[in-house]
């Protein structure tokens, strides 16, 4: 038996060419608009009820060609941009925003990696202002030389180039901690703005907009309290994550025995799923890239396709 659902990940949807930064990363709001149209065509959008109803049942059908559109990082853009389009089509939508980012007006590392990259078109530059940092810290964290750190990154990724690659792998995982945060601090203050919080206001939704979505029928998770990689972080991190993000989902109105987890950057391991089955999560969601399979996926493990995988 196969019960596939094609479940589709999305992270910044607006308007790029007016906006401040053209070049970051995202979905305009027509090809948005018009992805929609293309789903809505070819197939069937479920809540994510009906997903967790099915699962529970073991056997219960799903519509032909199901699919389930998740929002990650809980950017004003899915209030302004994305709720409008879905709530006029009775689309629901699934949003998971880190809740520090929200409750503490903090912009997260990764997303000052994006508009640094965004304010500067050049990578190289960048990569070399990263490694020049790095000489005065070099002996208090025992840094690797520049040479190591570029053969470190070994992987390739979907959508960037190699320098990009590298950057983002260097300040979001391979430097230690607190180097990281200092580095992408500086960049993000000399290129971006010396403004956090207001900026932070501009780019997360508020609790009163997410508490919005909710009322209007919409989805809202988990990601996380800080954002961090999960699979990187010990069992008793793991735990106090957990449980800040529940308290925030609490907040706002949300059952414990309701909640489903998307993983930060997709990491996760078993002492992470084994505090999400104590709690009693309901579903998981990775960034492995395909299509989902019900009879065959764990439901806390379940793969997503990016926004770019469909036609637009
Ligand atoms: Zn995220």
């Amino acid at each position: 038996m196969s019960r596939p659902i094609t479940i589709v990940m999305y992270h910044y949807v607006r308007d790029l060419k007016r906006s401040r930064f053209p070049t970051i990363r995202g979905l305009s709001i027509e090809r948005f608009s018009r992805q929609l149209d293309y789903i809505q065509a070819h197939y069937t959008p479920i809540s994510i009820e009906k997903l967790v109803a099915a699962l529970e049942s073991g056997k219960e059908d799903l519509p032909p060609n199901a699919v389930l559109l998740t929002f990650d990082d809980g950017y004003g853009d899915h209030f302004t941009n994305v709720f409008p389009l879905l709530d006029a089509r009775g689309i629901q939508g699934c949003f998971f925003p880190p809740a520090q980012a929200v409750l503490e007006h903090s912009v997260l590392d990764v997303n000052k990696i994006h508009f640094v990259l965004a304010a500067v078109p050049d990578a190289g530059t960048l990569l070399d202002q990263v490694f020049s940092f790095l000489a005065e810290f070099r002996s208090e964290y025992a840094l690797k030389t520049k040479e190591a750190y570029l053969l470190s990154v070994r992987e390739e990724h979907r959508y960037d180039t190699r320098e990009v690659t590298v950057l983002k792998r260097l300040l979001q995982r391979e430097l230690p901690e607190p180097v990281r945060a200092e580095i992408v601090r500086r960049l993000f203050a000399e290129h971006v703005t010396a403004d956090e919080e207001t900026f932070a206001c501009e780019l997360y939704m508020s609790v009163d907009q997410i508490a919005c979505l909710l009322r209007h029928g919409m989805h809202i998770g988990s990601h996380g309290y800080t954002h961090a990689w999960l699979d990187r972080v010990s069992p008793e991190g793991q735990a106090v994550e957990i449980d800040r993000s529940l308290d925030f989902l609490k907040k706002l109105g949300i059952a414990e025995d309701e909640w489903t987890m998307c993983y930060p950057y997709g990491g996760f391991n078993d002492s992470l799923l084994q505090i999400l089955r104590r709690h009693q999560c309901r579903l998981g969601f990775t960034v492995e890239a395909r299509v989902a399979d019900l009879d065959v996926d764990d439901r806390l493990t379940l793969p997503r396709l990016d926004t770019n995988d469909l036609p637009s």
